[in-house]
């Protein structure tokens, strides 16, 4: 399941176009888009622990 990494949300709701890729948080006061930078990509930790 997927978590939003800002405010531990589940509702998200996928998103894709040709520069972004990722999940749209959908809670009420949160709101953020979350980039799925994983994909295809090398450093698959992202980096919270210093927000
Ligand atoms: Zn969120």
């Amino acid at each position: 399941m997927w978590v939003c990494p800002y405010c531990g949300g589940n509702h998200g709701l996928p998103f894709h176009d040709e520069h972004l890729d990722g999940m749209l948080c959908l809670s009420d006061d949160c709101g953020r888009f979350v980039e799925e930078a994983s994909i295809e990509d090398e450093r698959t930790e992202w980096d919270y622990s210093d927000l």
